[in-house]
């Protein structure tokens, strides 16, 4: 990443005209010549956005034509300087954003001309609009830039001994389980899935614990959920693997049941699942199931216990918080999975290619830097590393925020939630550490 200061020079210098733009085509460019391109794009004083799958481009007219010459050019966009856009979150589609044009999609968001009213953005929790900063991959696709190839290498017998211990059928099962509760977080029944995760846990030989906050507007008691799997040898420091449980349907009366199979039960119910394996294998570092609730009204219940831990001291035990929110869905069979964080902890990025190009070689990765609205963000926003893996697909779940999201509505869910699973469960292996006797024996098989 650039220095803030190289940053704000170079900000000033290209945002000071308008210049000629197109969006390009990049398909299959591998990243060295992703790099050369941009490079020269900067060298004859333009500007540019990666955006996944293709490229923003401006530059000087001198320049233009030359830059642009022998790629497939999707949209041409006249002169155009970076503040003249933005980019808006996409969410449900039960509340639909403004209509502005779109340019690209990108990540969660998609880039559109801003609007002078725009201004100030909301930030940081809930950032439903962020500024475009010039020479900045808004969103990448690992396969395209050639990522995964780069990231493959021999399998791990001790990571492929806990990917292969993960269970579809039986996270499928917990998801339509929970899916049977109404777990908004205003109707009693909430209080059912709760206590039936706390049983699960201790079933699973966890120590399970609760977190109360408290959340205006409802009489119904607020709880996040925790089954703790203490580490072997390094105790004291966490990894945590989360997942909201409530859910929201907003298309009908609030007393309507919210079944939330995929927002939130598919997440929620790979956190179990990645405790069933995890529990049979048990990690150096000590591993933390955490089942929030009143994410839908604001992350209410995630930004609560991360602050409890900044106020206990313990914030920083976190080596790691793998947020899950969404993951099983998948429109078209592609099994498109976005992994996000913010740009100054895009470290977290690396242990998932390789887990994915070794152990989860279905899955369609995208990364995006542009973090927004999910249980990640009271964890990034303390600069602690975490990250959010979502569906690519997610805002076309048809019943997203919806009395439909139940069990059915799920396409592809097996592929999709599978593929997931054993990338977490890679990712988790490496992260939580282990012990080689681990590979010969476990205290838990029956
Ligand atoms: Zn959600």
């Amino acid at each position: 990443m650039l220095p803030a200061l190289t940053l704000g020079l170079q900000m000033g210098l290209t945002t000071a005209l308008p210049m000629p733009a197109a969006v390009v085509a990049l398909e299959a460019t591998p990243q060295f010549e992703l790099d050369a391109y941009t490079t020269q794009i900067e060298a004859r004083g333009g500007w540019w956005l990666e955006l996944d799958d293709r490229l923003l481009l401006a530059a000087p007219a001198t320049a233009f034509a030359e830059l642009v010459a022998g790629r497939r050019v999707l949209d041409e966009l006249g002169w155009i300087k970076p503040d003249e856009l933005a980019l808006q979150a996409r969410g449900c589609t039960i509340h639909p954003s403004a209509p502005l044009p779109p340019i690209a999609r990108a990540g969660r968001y998609t880039l559109v001309r801003a609007p002078a009213t725009l201004l100030p953005y909301r930030l940081p929790e809930v950032s439903e609009w962020r500024p475009v900063v010039p020479n900045r991959s808004i969103a990448q696709d690992w396969r395209a830039r050639g990522r995964l190839d780069v990231a493959k290498r021999a399998a791990n017998p001790q990571v492929q001994q806990r990917v292969d211990e993960v269970d579809r059928d039986r996270w499928f099962g917990v998801l339509e389980h929970l899916a049977t509760y109404d777990r908004s977080s205003r109707h009693a029944d909430i209080a059912n899935a709760r206590d039936w995760l706390l049983a699960k846990f201790g079933s699973l030989g966890l120590q399970t614990s609760t977190h109360a906050f408290t959340m205006s507007g409802t009489a119904v008691p607020q709880v996040n959920v925790i089954g703790t799997l203490p580490g072997s040898s390094l105790p004291n420091e966490w990894i945590v693997v989360g997942a909201h449980y409530d859910s929201i349907q907003s298309n009908a009366s609030s007393a309507t049941a919210a079944p939330g199979a995929e927002d939130n039960a598919s997440g929620c119910a790979a956190v179990v699942e990645m405790a069933e394996v995890f529990t049979r294998f048990p990690p150096q570092r000590s591993m933390l199931f955490v089942c929030f609730s009143g994410e839908e009204q604001g992350l209410i219940g995630s930004s609560a216990w991360a602050q409890s831990l900044q106020s206990a001291g313990t914030l920083g035990n976190i080596k790691l918080a793998l947020i899950m929110d969404m993951i099983g869905y998948s429109t078209d069979g592609q099994l498109d999975v976005l992994l996000e964080t913010s740009s100054a902890l895009s470290s977290v990025f690396p242990p998932f290619q390789s887990a994915v190009a070794d152990y989860a070689t279905e899955l369609v990765p995208h990364t995006s830097t542009n973090p927004f609205g999910s249980d990640h963000m009271p964890f990034i926003n303390r600069s602690v590393p975490s990250l959010l893996v979502i569906e690519y697909d997610y805002d076309a779940y048809p019943g997203y925020h919806r009395t439909n999201d139940v069990p059915g509505t799920i396409s592809h869910a097996l592929d999709m939630g599978g593929g997931v699973l054993k990338m977490n469960a890679a990712v988790l292996t490496e992260a939580a550490g282990y012990s080689s006797s681990a590979l010969f024996g476990n205290g838990f098989e029956d």
